[in-house]
């Protein structure tokens, strides 16, 4: 049976930050299992949205827009949630345009076999594994983060590693994590500014693919 369609729940066609160096639009998927107390999209983490876009238009608009730019990148909520993702990369790698993956890394075996697909990975690693599960509140989270993070490196994509400075994480925490980076060989980690919501984001779900 073929993967339902990428669920969508927003669109942006031209970003020049989305992606280092490349002119690129995004693509918002809809849905992750995820509840961090700092997400600034919790509209995304249903697996279902109120105002999702049909990825038939969001494919047509990116067509259009062939020549004039250079990547797409996917972020969301979390596409590796989605069964439908390796598809549509694969669309859009057709219209000759690089693949960037914004990812929490929550599915490391989704993400072991989207490799080959991709130009560029922005992976959130937002804590020392063991103390994940008070910022995501899955207990299996930070096992994830940490696997993913391994199989990205081993796979040798350009990857950036992101991590937002919760007021709530020790400093010792950062500094550790800073160095288990490093030792493990990653070069490009970026420290973001926390930006505090005031939506609390809904309890854990498992999200159905
Ligand atoms: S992993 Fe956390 S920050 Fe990222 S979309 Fe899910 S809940 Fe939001």
């Amino acid at each position: 049976m073929p993967d339902s369609p990428l669920r969508v729940g927003g669109f942006v066609p031209f970003t020049s930050i989305d992606y280092p160096g490349e002119l690129a639009a995004v693509v918002f998927c809809q849905g992750c299992p995820w509840r961090c107390g700092y997400c600034h999209n919790p509209h995304l983490l249903p697996a279902r949205g109120h105002q999702m876009l049909d990825w038939k238009d969001v494919l047509a608009q990116l067509e259009q827009r062939q020549g004039f730019l250079d990547a797409v990148v996917f972020s969301g909520g979390e596409p590796t949630a989605q069964a439908g993702l390796p598809q549509a990369i694969r669309d859009t790698k057709c219209l000759g345009y690089k693949i960037g993956l914004h990812t929490a890394g929550c599915y490391p075996e989704r993400l072991e076999k989207l490799l080959p697909l991709l130009d560029w990975i922005g992976l959130d690693i937002k804590e020392l594994p063991q103390h994940y599960e008070s910022l995501t509140g899955v207990p299996t989270s930070g096992a994830r983060a940490w696997e993913s993070l391994a199989l990205a490196l081993r796979g040798g994509v350009p990857l950036q590693v992101r991590t937002t400075l919760d007021p709530g994480i020790p400093a010792q925490h950062i500094s550790r994590l800073c160095r288990l980076l490093k030792d493990m060989g990653v070069q490009d980690h970026k420290l973001q500014e926390y930006r505090p919501t005031d939506v609390p984001a809904p309890n854990p779900i498992h999200l159905a693919t």
